[in-house]
């Protein structure tokens, strides 16, 4: 059946469709998605519509062409092998004209082939009750059922097309949530074959009922006709990758919606390539980053950011990322690190795969920094923290650790390697300065997580009061709770909007019973001998200040706050007087006497930012920096450019599904808050990949393709090649094109 159907493309080269509908019932967006699973199967296609200012429900024609070669025709379809009729009301020798005796002829009506063979049984007749399937599948209006998806289900089967085909293509134009509806319509096609000796026939003269509109051109196949159109055009179509506003933000520099689109594609192995090329340690950022990839992700505007840290998390856990092979280099250099947290490291990871040797001196005992001394173990498991470490030390990195550097070993360190980089993070810590702070009982928070997270035993009792608003004072208050604290409270000096710890962090605290107290500045601390209670100043909020926040403005009026332990958590600064007598950093290198070193900053003693994420982008720039300085090649990563981001408005959120963001289980509060277990579980599975639009790359959904008036871009792999002699510049392509991968540029 479908080997004649096939032979009578064939004869013609050209298979063509002519649809008939009622404007309203979407009988262009039908002819448009068969176009899509043809060019799926890999043939070059042609679909247009042919209507004017018709109002809903006025009949309208929408054609597709199909053919293995360029199509050089672009006539309206007068002989169409295959004829398919959206209403039924409309059906009459007008619209059959031109359908030779055995072509198809699909029809939306609840009747049988039989009961229309009296009148249409010369052709093969294909009948569904798309109308009936769609209402049921509630899509369309109560008043208008929109019947095209649905129909072009039932041509799928008419024709012998992979149901598969389809339903990819349904996916890719946004159709995802009718492909229920073509399955429907897909079984419950009936067909009846033409009357035996039927087939395509001669094609008639003259083409009764329809005005003598002589065609444009030759109806052929094969080299393009000599009717060029190309030369109206001022402005032409390019395919480009315009940044991801995710990628952009992303202080580590991860291709975000490069890894993101490979896992939804083609699964962890490839999405962990995609990550490996820039950070080594992604199980951390999956569980620890603030994720400003997130807050800057388009699809909040439609449902909410895609979970990436979750994606991010659920990629490391399956597949390692650092694990690039490392060449030899034929002249190795040795370049020594102080300091193995996150900045260290990651600059580790990209000198050894470049095949040089990294020296690693770390003054605790085991590699890790403040992601081992800062971030408790029930946000960050050891095993996580470990298994990546030790994948940067299979590459080839030594250790020296339990050796604190200091001022006066740096210059030693700098002779005796190729380059020096410091990656000594965040070491001074800011305090009240106000009276009794060096009672007992007023600890730095950072030293109190180091005890807690280097085990050591720290029980708790009676009141806590941490003071600060990031992920430090958060740490804090969580842990004390964990370690026996009987009531914990966060003193913060604005309100819950300006804090800037991680959003969920703060909820779990709440959630696991710590208090939040707002507009509260501390003075001091009282007690005798023994801290007794925090001394705190209320606040109002000015204007904004050089941060944008509001400013926090101190009263005369004085409030206190009994406590047994008051906790500081007030932010932390680098140390530079790490740097010898006369040294100075310029651009993140040190120079002395105005001549530059081979000694470098990273992380965040060169940014102060405070983020793993940063400090895993500045180490790997660290790292190039140096390279580049001894003269070997190295391209230093610099942020993307942000204003050329993807915007949402440029994104065409009407081609995707809603579907609301995963979110990671966690353990319940009343149970975790009894022990340092990892409170946060992964993602289920990684399916969140498929909400990414993808923003401003290509993902090959044809729908430029599709929707090309001209017919003349076809698909060459996953790439487009458009047949610029034709293209009149008209811009639809890249206006239907759903993620701004497309732009239209004078030509
Ligand atoms: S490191 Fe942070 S900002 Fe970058 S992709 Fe991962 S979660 Fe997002
Ligand atoms: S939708 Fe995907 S590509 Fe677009 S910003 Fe969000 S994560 Fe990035
Ligand atoms: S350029 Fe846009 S419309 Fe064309 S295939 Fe790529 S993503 Fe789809």
């Amino acid at each position: 059946m479908s080997q004649a159907r096939d032979t009578q493309a064939s004869e013609r080269a050209a298979m063509e469709i002519r649809l008939h509908g009622r404007g309203g019932q979407g009988g262009v967006t039908c002819a448009k998605l068969l176009a899509a699973v043809y060019a799926r199967l890999g043939k070059a296609v042609q679909t247009f519509g042919d209507y004017a200012g018709e109002r809903s429900g006025a009949p309208i024609r929408a054609y597709t062409r199909v053919s293995d070669s360029p199509i050089s025709n672009r006539n309206k379809l007068y002989q169409p092998d295959h004829l398919v009729v959206l209403d039924p009301t409309l059906l009459g020798p007008e619209v059959v004209s031109g359908l030779a005796e055995g072509g198809t002829l699909l029809l939306n009506t609840p009747l049988s082939p039989e009961a229309m063979a009296a009148q249409f049984g010369r052709f093969r007749l294909a009948t569904v009750d798309a109308t009936a399937i769609a209402r049921k599948h509630g899509i369309g209006t109560r008043s208008v059922v929109i019947v095209n998806t649905t129909l072009a289900g039932a041509f799928a089967r008419a024709l012998d097309l992979p149901l598969e085909v389809l339903e990819a293509a349904y996916r890719e134009l946004g159709f995802e949530s009718n492909v229920p509806a073509a399955r429907e319509a897909y079984s419950a096609l009936r067909v009846r074959e033409a009357p035996a000796g039927g087939g395509r026939l001669p094609r008639p003269a003259v083409l009764p009922g329809l005005p003598a509109v002589l065609p444009l051109s030759e109806h052929k196949e094969g080299p393009p006709t000599g009717l060029k159109t190309g030369s109206w055009r001022t402005q032409a179509p390019f395919y480009l990758r315009n940044p991801a506003p995710c990628s952009v933000r992303c202080p580590a520099g991860n291709d975000v919606v490069g890894f993101v689109q490979a896992l939804a594609r083609s699964g962890e192995a490839a999405a962990a390539e995609v990550l490996g090329r820039t950070t080594p340690l992604s199980a951390v950022c999956g569980r620890v980053c603030p994720a400003p990839c997130m807050e800057g992700c388009n699809r909040r505007e439609l449902d909410g950011a895609v979970n990436v840290r979750g994606l991010e998390r659920w990629i490391a856990e399956r597949v390692p990322v650092a694990v690039r092979a490392a060449p030899a280099h034929p002249s190795p250099r040795r370049i020594a690190i102080v300091g193995g947290g996150p900045a260290g490291l990651s600059a580790a990871y990209v000198l050894a795969t470049a095949g040089h040797r990294p020296i690693i001196f770390e003054a605790e005992r085991e590699l890790g920094g403040v992601l081992r001394t800062g971030i408790p173990t029930y946000r960050l498991s050891r095993a996580a923290l470990d298994g990546e470490i030790d994948s940067i030390l299979r590459l080839g990195v030594e250790v020296r650790s339990g050796q604190k550097v200091d001022r006066a070993r740096i210059p030693e360190l700098a002779r005796a390697h190729d380059a020096l980089l410091i990656a000594t993070g965040l070491q001074r810590l800011r305090r009240v300065d106000g009276p009794g702070e060096a009672l007992s009982g007023v600890e730095q928070g950072i030293h109190f997580l180091r005890r807690i997270n280097l085990g050591e035993k720290a029980r708790l009792s009676g009141a806590v009061v941490v003071l600060g608003g990031g992920n430090t004072a958060m740490d804090c208050a969580r842990s004390a709770l964990r370690a026996g604290a009987a009531k914990v409270t966060v003193v913060y000096r604005r309100t819950r909007a300006e804090m800037p710890a991680i959003a969920e962090e703060i909820d779990q605290a709440v959630e696991e019973g710590v208090e939040l107290v707002f507009l509260r500045q501390p003075l001091g601390f009282a007690g005798a001998g023994k801290l007794e209670a925090v001394e705190l100043a209320e606040v109002e909020l000015g204007p904004p200040d050089a941060s944008g926040r509001r400013r926090p403005v101190t009263t005369d009026r004085k409030t206190s706050l009994g406590c047994d332990l008051a906790l500081l958590a007030l932010g932390q600064s680098a140390d530079a007087s790490l740097l010898p007598a006369g040294w100075k950093l310029e651009a993140g290198r040190a120079h002395a006497d105005g001549r530059p070193l081979n000694v470098f900053a990273a992380g965040d003693f060169s940014t102060g930012e405070g983020t793993v994420a940063h400090a895993i982008g500045d180490g790997r720039r660290a790292a190039q920096r140096a390279l580049a300085a001894l003269g070997l090649e190295a391209e230093v990563w610099a942020p993307p450019d942000a204003p050329k981001a993807v915007r949402p408005q440029d994104v065409r959120m009407g081609h995707f599904e809603g579907r609301p963001p995963a979110h990671e289980p966690t353990a319940p509060a009343a149970e975790r808050v009894h022990n340092f277990e990892e409170v946060g579980r992964g993602l289920r599975d990684g399916a969140e990949a498929r909400r990414c639009f993808s923003c401003g790359d290509c993902t090959s959904c044809d729908t430029c393709l599709v929707y090309c008036p001209e017919g003349i871009i076809r698909r060459k792999g996953t790439a487009y090649e458009v047949d610029l002699a034709f293209c009149k510049g008209c811009g639809i392509c890249v206006a239907e094109c759903p993620r701004k991968a497309m732009e239209m540029r004078a030509s």
